[in-house]
């Protein structure tokens, strides 16, 4: 069964900048070309406060820069469905895209950008208290905690950018950090210090999240030199303690051939090729040194174009061997 009547080329797997790029590209190669995406195209983006790394654009939110990829993107002819991929598999020359729905859409060539999602503390109370002053999402839930203390949990980029963007609205923001030093990049922290609104609570976890009525009231927290635990009283948690990647959606065949690094990422060759061919990889969910969004781009764009290559070199050895 196939999803749909179009016959396409490329279907790409998720629709954050790294697939709304290879969507780009893909379209600008005229390749009929389907991108299934569960959510809002954008991706991590619509979690992202500022954004002042992207070239061209000294500052903008993360929603504005994910809404003008997306019109860039489908300007070049790309069918975008909503649809959840749970399976990819492969039937000869067919690389086969399951949904959640029951569909099925078949391709020669797949790129999955498929990101992944917020790392849990995986402390108590984190659970319960999910959407009740637990959030992992800065942008969207900030507003909400106007005038209120705030803890942010992590020392990496995203804890140390998302906590700075927080101050514009909680009375005092708390960073704390497992470590003494940051992994964020140094005009990162600069910026969240000089903001005059953080105080940072180094080389201490949190043991566990408590609330009253309902809503987060109070952390536990332990100094991993001293063993001493303390009582912070705040409305709000946002944990941003790194990121686990949407990896585990092929099948035996699939799997016993593409290798993922030890945080199941996936591992490519320099053209974002898989072990296995014609499954192509982009963007967070691939193995690599950074996680910015120009190298998302960046090697989404490669993934296009080589996944375009591949389906012409497919088609070359077709013809010869029907001549
Ligand atoms: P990250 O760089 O992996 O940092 C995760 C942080 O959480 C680390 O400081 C880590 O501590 C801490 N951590 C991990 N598990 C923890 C736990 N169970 N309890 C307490 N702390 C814990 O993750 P990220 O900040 O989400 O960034 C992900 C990627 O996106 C990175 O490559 C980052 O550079 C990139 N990014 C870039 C930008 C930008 O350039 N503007 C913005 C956001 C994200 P340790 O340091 O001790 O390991």
């Amino acid at each position: 069964m196939n999803g749909s009547d179009q016959n396409y080329e490329i279907i790409i797997v998720g629709a954050g900048p790294a697939g709304q790029t290879a969507a780009l590209y893909a379209g600008r190669s005229r390749i009929p070309t389907l991108v299934l995406e569960r959510g809002i195209p954008g991706g991590q983006l619509w979690n992202t406060a500022e954004v002042e790394d992207y070239p061209g654009f000294e500052q903008i939110m993360g929603p504005d820069l994910a809404d003008r990829i997306q019109k860039h993107a489908a300007k070049f002819g790309a069918t975008f469905e909503t649809a959840e991929v749970e399976l990819i598999s492969a039937d000869g020359d067919d690389r086969v895209v399951r949904t959640t729905d029951g569909r099925e859409f078949r391709a020669p060539a797949v790129i999955v950008t498929a990101g992944g999602e917020a790392r849990k503390l995986g402390v108590p109370g984190e659970e319960e208290l999910a959407g009740k002053g637990v959030s992992y999402c800065a942008v969207c839930d900030g507003a909400f905690f106007q005038d209120a203390d705030i803890a942010v949990v992590g020392g990496g980029d995203s804890a140390v950018e998302e906590g700075t963007f927080l101050t514009r609205y909680g009375k005092k923001v708390y960073v704390i950090h497992r470590r003494d030093a940051y992994r964020a990049a140094p005009i990162i922290v600069e910026q969240m210090r000089a903001s005059g609104k953080v105080e940072e609570i180094l080389s201490t976890v949190v043991e566990e999240i408590h609330g009253t009525d309902g809503k987060v009231s109070h952390l536990t927290l332990r100094n991993v030199d001293t063993d001493d635990t303390s009582k912070l009283e705040v409305s709000a948690i946002f944990p941003f303690v790194g990121f686990t990647p949407h990896s585990k959606i092929f099948d035996d065949q699939l799997a016993a051939k593409i290798e993922l690094d030890d945080a199941g990422h996936i591992k490519t060759d320099d053209r974002m090729q898989t072990g296995f061919a014609g499954i192509f990889a982009a963007g967070d969910v691939r193995s690599q040194f950074v996680r910015q969004i120009t190298n998302a781009v960046g090697d989404a764009t490669t993934a296009a174009l080589a996944a375009h290559a591949y389906i012409e070199h497919l088609k070359h050895e077709r013809s010869k061997s029907a001549a």
